[in-house]
């Protein structure tokens, strides 16, 4: 099929992600392959409207594959959420012949992108988020990355809690979405899961299951917090002093966005952004890439942001299961 469409851009928004930068290379790669040229819009929405935009070559996108972070740096720009902005955004890629451009981010890049399509310019999404909160994908890229690091801590914490016999209140990412307290917690068998989509703040109900389980013999007790309920440090002074049980607070923060990405981001970022590319080449406009029931596929961004999903209420419940 000829190609309806001459030059690309790429860009990264929102929260960065390890596995970013793979999928950013699968654009530049599958662009050049297939004819097109390709512009690389550095920091987001900020660098579109700030005209800081080059040329990406074959080259531009070596030895990057395995390096966390994005090379194309992101930033959140509040222009872009205006309808001023949106214009300028679109008309700055028509001054640089950028007809498709390929977002890499979170749906907040999501109604930027779906702003840049009404707009006139051929916009294609790739789910990169840590948090794994796109309702219409069943992966995003960086959510491995980002939950395999934090029970890389989780367990070491657990060590020397479990050498104190404290209890250790672990804070992970997530200030909307629990998904990664929810997956890091049932693999390092944490005794307690708080998230945001599910935390009523009874903490009296976690002093009493702390409370029994030392009865039963239990020497230690993890708990995993989500960002989104957060305060950790002083709900471990609060939990001390209703337990008598020494309480410690571990806050994991940004170290969970970074690293080398693990071999599932960078394979999905592949995938995905290489589908994009293709997508753009079709003539397709306003689509997002996802990933259901074991095949990528694509949905209109505004029908994929009314989506809405959430945790699955018998993982959450098999905590209660699995603990002791
Ligand atoms: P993460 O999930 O990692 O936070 P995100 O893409 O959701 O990623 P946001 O900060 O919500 O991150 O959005 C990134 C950028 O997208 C914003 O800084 C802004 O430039 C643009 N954006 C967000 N919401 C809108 C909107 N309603 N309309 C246009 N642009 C938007």
């Amino acid at each position: 099929m000829a190609n309806s469409i001459g030059t690309i851009g790429v860009l990264t928004s929102g929260g960065d992600a390890p596995g970013m930068n793979a999928a950013i290379r699968a654009v530049v790669r599958t662009a050049l392959h297939s004819g097109l040229k390709v512009k690389g819009i550095m920091r987001g929405y900020s660098g579109l409207l700030e005209e800081e935009i080059v040329d990406m070559d074959m080259t531009s996108v070596a030895e990057i594959i395995n390096r966390g972070g994005t090379i194309l740096y992101t930033a959140r720009c509040m222009e872009m959420m205006t309808e001023d902005g949106q214009k300028k955004a679109a008309d700055m890629c028509r001054k640089h012949g950028i007809e498709g451009i390929v977002v890499i981010g979170g749906d907040g890049s999501f109604r930027g992108a779906g702003a840049l399509a009404r707009e006139g310019i051929n916009t294609i999404g790739v789910p990169g988020t840590i948090d794994l909160d796109i309702a219409c994908t069943e992966y995003t890229i960086g959510f491995d990355t980002a939950v395999n690091t934090a029970i890389e801590a989780i367990d070491k914490v657990r060590d020397t809690s479990a050498s104190h016999e404290r209890c250790s209140i672990i804070e992970v990412m997530g200030r909307h979405a629990g998904y990664i307290a929810l997956w890091s917690g049932i693999s390092t068998g944490s005794d307690a899961i708080l998230i945001p989509e599910r935390y009523d703040g009874n903490e009296q109900e976690l002093i009493n299951q702390i409370i029994a389980s030392r009865k039963r013999g239990k020497k230690h007790f993890i708990i995993v917090n989500a960002e989104g309920i957060g305060h950790s440090t002083s709900m471990a002074k609060r939990l001390e002093a209703a337990t008598g049980i020494e309480t410690r607070a571990t806050i994991l923060g940004y170290m969970q966005r970074g690293g080398s990405p693990s071999c599932k981001d960078r394979y999905f970022a592949s995938i995905m952004g290489a589908k994009a590319v293709d997508l753009l080449i079709e003539g397709k406009t306003n689509r997002l890439v996802a990933y259901q029931n074991g095949d990528f596929c694509d949905f209109d961004i505004a029908e994929a942001l009314q989506m809405t999903k959430d945790i699955p209420e018998d993982h959450f419940q098999l905590t209660t299961k699995l603990t002791r």
